[in-house]
């Protein structure tokens, strides 16, 4: 007997929507289901950052039967799926292929545990997390987390910590700060955390690590005596969270007698593929 067994797409929409309620996304995010018909059976689902042309390379090679990606598709309405644009051609794939398409991003971000509890555990952190900024209907749900290292350390030393927790892109980790400064207490929050700069700072933390950094204001927070800054690449920030929702994912249907083969896409699709010193040594 096959131990793989297959439930309805929307019964593990159902299970997706109770770990991430769609309830608590942004009212500018577009969550949920993007493509795919609820009765069609699901036997593989494929968890990746991005819904890219590499990501549905992936996903039918596998014969993946359900995509989740944090980021959605469409973020504004369209009145068009032609397959003219690489949006358009993402669905036209994704449906000839038998795989639907569905999105947890800033409902995944406030979840307890979310995005920013994964990418707490990879860069270091120990023990309790709380979040950053906790959601008004729910203070242990909110976006980032507050935590601690196992030990004081110098800002060099957690900066290699997180490095080496993160999965590698193309560019290094920048810093922002004195390196032998002494941490402790860590910020993070997964993705571009630039509207955090100021909480993070009220919160009294050593360090925040996050995504998307820009320099007026990273550069008018450090002025202001802010934490030291940690920026990572948007997509190694948030990558961490696939496994975490893979494996809650597979435990709710396992507990409901439901066998799903969970796959975590290893496909780097952040941004940023390259840096000068990848591209000519002689330039760094
Ligand atoms: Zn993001």
């Amino acid at each position: 007997m096959d131990s793989i067994s297959s439930c309805a797409l929307a019964e593990v929409v159902a299970r997706l929507d109770a770990l991430y309620d769609p309830s608590w996304a942004e009212s500018w995010d577009a969550v949920g289901l993007v493509c795919g018909d609820p009765e069609q059976p699901v036997r593989k689902i494929l968890f990746a950052v991005d819904p890219v042309a590499v990501v549905v390379d992936e996903a039918l090679a596998w014969g993946a039967d359900l995509v989740v990606t944090h980021h959605p598709l469409y973020l504004r309405g369209t009145t068009s799926v032609a397959a003219t644009t690489f949006k358009g051609r993402v669905v036209h794939r994704l449906i000839r292929g038998g795989a639907a398409l569905y999105a947890a991003h800033t409902n995944a971000d406030v979840a307890d545990p979310g995005v920013s509890d994964a990418l707490a555990r990879a860069v270091g952190l120990t023990g309790d997390l709380r979040p950053l900024q906790p959601a008004a209907d729910d203070p242990r749900r909110g976006l980032g987390r507050i935590g601690d290292l196992p030990a004081p350390m110098p800002l060099r030393e957690f900066a290699a910590l997180a490095a080496a927790g993160l999965p590698r892109t193309a560019a290094p980790l920048r810093v922002a700060g004195d390196p032998d400064r002494t941490v402790r207490t860590v910020a993070v929050c997964g993705g571009a955390g630039d509207s955090l700069l100021g909480t993070a700072r009220a919160a009294g933390v050593d360090v925040f690590l996050t995504a998307d950094l820009r320099h007026h204001p990273a550069g008018e927070h450090l002025e202001a005596g802010g934490p030291a800054l940690v920026d990572a690449s948007h997509w190694a920030t948030e990558w961490p969270w696939l496994a975490d929702a893979a494996e809650r994912l597979t435990s709710a249907l396992a507990a409901g007698g439901i066998t799903v083969e969970a796959r975590v896409s290893g496909a780097v699709t952040d941004a940023w593929t390259a840096t000068t010193t990848d591209l000519d040594p002689r330039a760094s």
